[in-house]
């Protein structure tokens, strides 16, 4: 029996913007970054900060510096709901839980469902994810996978999406895939669920020198699919997409995927693609805003008619939750759905939207570009690969940060190693979050050193319109 007595948050930031790591067309200078949320219990199992046992349970979300504080208050608010209850008592109907945790009213009031205070319920509720499955002994995608069809869709809350997708038919979607799971069981003990694509070389700040490099390595690592950045200047744009097919071919068996992390309207997207066509990309990620169901529609109709070469459209890392993932699906808006493992609200919700897709039968790429999210997305992919969709999709693997964690994501000959550590993959070094914590203690945290005052000091004097 664990008890949950207590939490803390931690605001952790990498200065990636010094070497333009993480740059594309919306967000030239980011500094990757994360809210953590650790949870404190009364079992000594799973370790009290201070015990040391690098087994606490944690979560973080994904931010990009500035604002990070703001998700650590949201969590401060949100946590308290979980201290004094048992685990067994909120794992039990993880469904219910899920609605108890994001129905505070007051609280709710400053989403509902979306912004800072959803990224904040993910936080709370992937922690205890992670507090579940670490005394279990086992990695969250398989406390996942071992469920049964009803217990997994026991996980979610149907409100809102129930008009397209039922508890019922859900279940009869994961009945549909049991007796094969053994089968596809092998492929994830053997390393062989989750085929890996990269960002790596693709930053917009990158020099063409650099872009040149770094592809190369990656076809010698032996990737298959790369994407790069694109919107900030159509010649510039035209200039790297022709580096790369020079590197990666357009006969060698690569892929070449595109985003534009929203930088455009519904026109400007369909136009830009338009001339981005003949360089034959996959997809294009994130053309508009995410919250334009129907401008979706628009550009993946548009795209879909270019003469020889049919360009997909790509969202989700800023979809705010299953509801709109639900009307992107009605409204055939997708070619491809990219859930962020920590916008939404946590792994529960993350299910119902993998069910949705699996209804519509749409791939999932979840979006894995940032400090962490490919430690969560591995077990994402890998569930969607043994129980919902049964098929392999690719999974973002950007080579950036990962040696900051106690059990880091990697890949081997272009697949994603399954994780087998205990929890949800995200626990962080104890000396890297002190390192790197802001605005931390003289000393200690590189956001005291000289070099970050400068940093900081740059980021005030930036001339406004
Ligand atoms: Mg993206």
């Amino acid at each position: 029996m664990v008890k949950i007595t207590g939490f803390s948050t931690r605001d952790i930031r990498f200065p990636t913007s010094l070497d333009m790591a993480g740059s594309d067309a919306m967000n030239p200078a980011a500094d990757y970054s994360a809210a953590y949320c650790i949870i404190h219990t009364d079992s000594t199992y799973v370790g009290h900060e201070d015990e040391g046992t690098n087994n606490n349970p944690v979560s973080k979300t994904f931010t990009l510096g500035r604002g990070t504080e703001v998700v650590c208050a949201a969590i401060s608010s949100l946590a308290p709901m979980v201290v004094g209850k048992e685990l067994d008592t909120l794992s039990a109907n993880w469904g219910k839980t899920w609605r108890y945790l994001n129905s505070d009213s007051q609280l709710r009031w400053i989403g509902p469902e979306k912004g800072v205070i959803h990224m904040a319920l993910g936080a709370l509720v992937n922690a205890l994810w992670d507090l579940w499955a670490k005394t279990l002994h086992k990695p969250v995608w398989q406390v996942v996978s071992e469920m049964t069809p009803e217990e997994f869709v026991r996980c979610i809350d149907f409100r809102y999406i129930d008009d397209v997708l039922t508890p019922a038919e859900a279940i009869q979607l994961l009945r549909e895939l049991e007796p094969s799971k053994d089968r596809r069981l092998h492929a994830v003990l053997n390393n062989q669920a989750v085929p890996a694509y990269t960002t790596s070389a693709g930053w917009l700040g990158y020099t063409e020198e650099k872009l040149r490099s770094l592809l190369q390595e990656c076809t010698e690592l032996g990737y298959k699919h790369f994407k790069l950045k694109v919107g900030r200047n159509l010649q510039e744009d035209k200039r790297r997409l022709e580096i790369a097919r020079e590197i990666i071919g357009y006969d060698k068996g690569n892929t070449l995927m595109l985003d534009a992390n929203q930088v455009w309207s519904v026109q400007e997207a369909i136009s830009w693609m338009q001339e981005l066509a003949p360089y034959k990309p996959l997809f294009i990620e994130e053309p508009t805003s995410p919250d334009d169901i129907l401008g979706h529609a628009q550009v993946k109709e548009a795209l879909k008619s270019l003469p020889g070469h049919r360009i997909g459209v790509a969202t989700g890392e800023m979809v705010q939750n299953r509801i709109v993932f639900k009307q992107l699906l009605q409204q055939g808006a997708l070619t491809y759905l990219q859930p962020d493992a920590c916008r939404v609200g946590g792994l529960n919700e993350v299910l119902a939207i993998l069910l949705l897709a699996r209804k519509f039968d749409i791939p999932v790429v979840p979006h894995s570009g940032g400090v962490g999210l490919p430690e969560y997305t591995q077990h994402i992919s890998t569930i969607d690969f043994l129980c919902v969709s049964g098929n392999q999709s690719i999974l973002e693997y950007v080579d950036h940060l990962h040696e900051h964690f106690l059990h880091p994501a990697r890949v081997h000959d272009g697949y994603h190693v399954t994780p087998l550590a205990p929890g949800y993959s995200v626990e962080m070094r104890p000396d890297s979050m002190e390192g790197f914590e802001f605005p931390g203690v003289e000393r200690k945290s590189w956001w005291r050193s000289d070099e970050a005052k400068q940093l900081l000091h740059s980021r005030m004097t930036y001339e406004g319109p």
